[in-house]
């Protein structure tokens, strides 16, 4: 599982900072969270190549978030691009994006197809025989959504030396590979504990932006191997949480240790602040495993 960050500032894109969108790859997907301005550039510089990604995730409508969206099917298009884009996000971006198309006549060679988000509560939107993602409600000024990535759990491993000791035919390996007990081949029962292994464990991420500190998201996000928590602010600030319902690098932290999760990463900070370890320092008082989010940076969970 392979996270790379081509931007985590909010607001407005500036000279160095661009706003928020990110690439996970998991299990052979590369998923686009997120399409700020300038994320087509983000993705050509980071080499993230245009055609692997097949679907897009927007958490909500705020430009800082979906703005690079109209560009990059536009340029998707330029591309001569084939392959279908699914888009993930609330109801009304169809809407915004079907009218640039249509103000523009430039309709897409390829397939654009619109799942659009209107429900309160978790619900799975994609699902494969590898993976699986779920919608995090979140709490913020217009409906927002974060989204929870999923392995699932793979095939078990054999255990060569103990399957070829206990002498059972190689038909039964996929039976084996499932997990159930087979015969061997004097029709002996083989226990399937004792000639495999267990496959490697399911890795997942949360994402979380934007949003203000908010305890319903904890059960969906519990045990995470990787949390991305917005922390807009310092705790300084804090009064500007409120109204702009955001949430400080302590809110992240918290909400990071009342779910257990693996790592916290924090991103979509404030433009007014110029020293980022003040957002590390602050989490670190009460998570320990925190990790900053910079335009570029790759983190790498295996
Ligand atoms: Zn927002």
């Amino acid at each position: 599982m392979k996270l790379t960050i081509l931007g985590c500032y909010s607001a407005t894109p500036q000279v160095n900072t661009n706003p928020t969108a990110q690439i996970i790859e998991i299990k052979n997907h590369t998923f686009l969270i997120d399409c700020g301005e300038g994320t087509q550039v983000e993705l050509r510089r980071n080499k993230v190549k245009f055609s692997r990604v097949k679907h897009i995730f927007i958490s909500h409508l705020h430009g800082d978030h979906c703005f690079g969206l109209a560009g990059l099917i536009s340029t998707f298009n330029l591309l001569t691009r084939e392959t279908d884009l699914h888009i993930y996000a609330p109801k009304g971006l169809k809407e915004v994006i079907t009218m640039q198309m249509k103000l523009s006549n430039s309709w897409t060679n390829y397939q654009l197809i619109f799942h659009e988000l209107t429900s309160t509560k978790s619900e799975l939107i994609y699902e494969d025989d590898k993976v699986e993602v779920h919608t995090i409600p979140l709490d913020h000024r217009v409906y927002t959504n974060g989204f929870l990535f999923k392995e699932k759990l793979g095939d078990r491993k054999l255990d060569m030396n103990a399957v070829l000791n206990a002498d059972i035919d190689i038909a039964y390996y996929r039976k084996l590979k499932q997990g159930a007990d087979v015969p061997d081949n004097e029709g002996n029962t083989v226990k399937n504990s004792s000639v495999t292994k267990d496959p490697k464990p399911a890795k997942s991420y949360a994402f979380c932006s934007d949003t203000a500190y908010n305890e319903a998201v904890i059960p969906i996000i519990n045990n995470v191997d990787v949390l991305y928590h917005e922390s807009t602010f310092l705790e300084k600030n804090e009064a500007l949480t409120k109204p702009t319902k955001h949430s400080t690098a302590k809110q992240a932290a918290t909400i990071a240790k009342k779910a257990n999760v693996g790592t916290l990463i924090l991103g979509h900070y404030s433009t007014r602040y110029d020293d980022l370890s003040a957002f590390k320092t602050e989490a670190k008082t009460v998570f320990e495993n925190v990790e900053l989010a910079r335009d570029g940076k790759v983190f790498s969970f295996d």
